[in-house]
C-alpha cells in the first residue's frame, strides 16, 4: 500500500510499505478514506521531537471504513465508518477503566515511529473497539475527522479552564487546537474570546469563528485583556502554542483567582514556573494531553446538530501522493495553510 513516510528532518515521502492487516484479535483495519496533518506530525518533521530511524508511516488523524476486523471485534463490522483516537487504548486496564484513555498502560501511538500512522491508504487500529466510533451517517470525513485529535485538544482545554458563561477567555495561538479551543469556549456563552497570535491568515479564522483577534506583532496583548477585564486581567487563559515563551506570557495575562490550562505539545524536559506570582495570586495552573477518546461520540453528536462546525479550519485538500507539499505548506505557513486533509 503507498503511505506517508518519515525520511529525516524536513523530509517525508510517498511509497509502498507492507498491507495493514489483522494482528491481534481486537484489531480493526480500516481503508482510510481522509487524514490529517497534525501539529504534532511537524514537531517529528521539524526534528523537535528527534526519532532517529526512518521509514515508518506517519499520521494519526483519520476517518475510514472498516475492511477486516479480529475475533474478538463485535461491535463494528466491514463496511461501517469509522473516526478514532489519535492513539489506541485498551479500554480495560486501571486508567482506561477510571476514564484516562490519555494513561492507558497499554497505549500505542499512531505515527509516532512505533505503530504505523494513518497517512496511508490502509491502517491497522489496536483494540478497535476501544479507540474507534461509528460517524454518524450523513456526515462527511471532513465534518469528521477534527474529533479524533484537535477538537477535542480544544475542548478539553475549555474544560481544564473552567470556563464560566461571562468570562473573559484569552486563547493563546490560533493554529488548529487553538482555533478549536476558540469555538468551542464560545459555546459557554463567555463574554469574550480573544485569540492571540501573529500570523493574520489564522486570526482571520479567529475573527470569523467570534473571537476577538490580537495580532502579536501590532497590539500589546496585555493591554487589550486588561481593556475588557478593568484592568483585572483573563478568568482563564488557555495555552495552544507549545513553547515557553507561550506558556510564560499565560502567567501574565490571567487574573489572580483564573485559570490557566494549557494543552500545547511541550517537546522541552523543563520550565521554569513562577512559583511565588502563582502562590500569591492563587492560580490554579493545569496541563496534560487530552484523553480524546472521552469526547468523540460527544463532539461527533455536536457536529451532527450544527453546534459545532470544525470545517472552517480545513484549509487544504491534497491527494496522499501530494503530502510532501502538504508538509512544506503548513510547517512552513505557506499559502494561509491552517490546516491539511489528505485523500488516500
Ligand atoms: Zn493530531
Ligand atoms: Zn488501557
Amino acid at each position: 500500500m503507498r503511505a506517508v513516510t518519515f525520511e529525516g528532518r524536513f523530509k517525508v515521502e510517498v511509497k509502498g510499505v507492507p498491507d495493514a492487516a489483522v494482528q491481534q484479535p481486537g484489531d480493526v483495519v480500516i481503508k482510510v478514506t481522509s487524514s490529517a496533518i497534525c501539529g504534532s506530525d511537524i514537531h517529528f518533521y521539524n526534528g523537535r521531537i528527534p526519532i532517529p530511524h526512518t521509514g515508518w508511516v506517519m499520521g494519526h488523524e483519520y476517518v475510514g471504513e472498516v475492511v477486516e476486523v479480529g475475533d474478538e471485534v463485535t461491535k463494528l463490522k466491514p463496511g461501517e465508518r469509522v473516526v478514532g483516537a489519535s492513539y489506541a487504548s485498551c479500554g480495560e486496564c486501571f486508567y482506561c477503566l477510571r476514564s484516562w484513555p490519555s494513561q492507558c498502560m497499554k497505549q500505542e501511538h499512531f505515527g509516532s515511529g512505533m505503530l504505523p500512522g494513518a497517512q496511508a491508504e490502509y491502517l491497522r487500529v489496536p483494540y478497535g473497539q476501544s479507540t474507534l466510533v461509528k460517524v454518524p451517517d450523513g456526515l462527511s470525513d471532513e465534518r469528521a475527522i477534527l474529533v479524533g485529535d484537535v477538537l477535542p485538544t480544544g475542548y478539553f482545554a475549555v474544560e481544564r479552564g473552567e470556563v464560566r458563561r461571562g468570562d473573559v477567555v484569552v486563547v493563546v495561538g490560533s493554529g488548529p487546537v487553538g482555533l478549536c479551543a476558540q469555538m468551542c469556549a464560545l459555546m459557554v456563552e463567555p463574554k469574550v474570546v480573544i485569540a492571540i497570535d501573529s500570523v493574520p491568515e489564522r486570526l482571520e479564522l479567529s475573527r470569523r469563528i467570534g473571537a476577538v483577534p490580537v495580532d502579536l506583532n501590532a497590539e500589546d496583548p496585555g493591554g487589550v485583556i486588561r481593556e475588557h477585564t478593568e484592568g483585572r486581567g483573563a478568568d482563564a487563559v488557555l495555552e495552544a502554542v507549545g513553547d515557553q515563551e507561550a506558556l510564560r506570557s499565560c502567567f501574565q495575562y490571567v487574573r489572580p483567582g483564573g485559570t490557566i490550562s494549557a494543552v500545547g505539545v511541550y517537546s522541552e524536559a523543563q520550565f521554569q514556573f513562577p512559583m511565588f506570582l502563582a502562590y500569591l495570586r492563587d492560580l490554579t495552573f493545569r496541563i496534560g494531553a487530552c484523553p480524546a477518546k472521552n469526547y468523540l461520540a460527544k463532539l461527533l453528536s455536536m457536529i451532527e446538530r450544527g453546534k459545532l462546525d470544525p470545517t472552517l479550519i480545513l484549509t487544504h485538500s491534497l491527494s496522499l501522493e501530494e503530502a510532501p507539499h502538504g508538509y512544506d505548506m503548513f510547517a512552513n505557513h505557506k499559502e494561509s495553510c491552517v490546516k491539511v486533509v489528505l485523500k488516500p
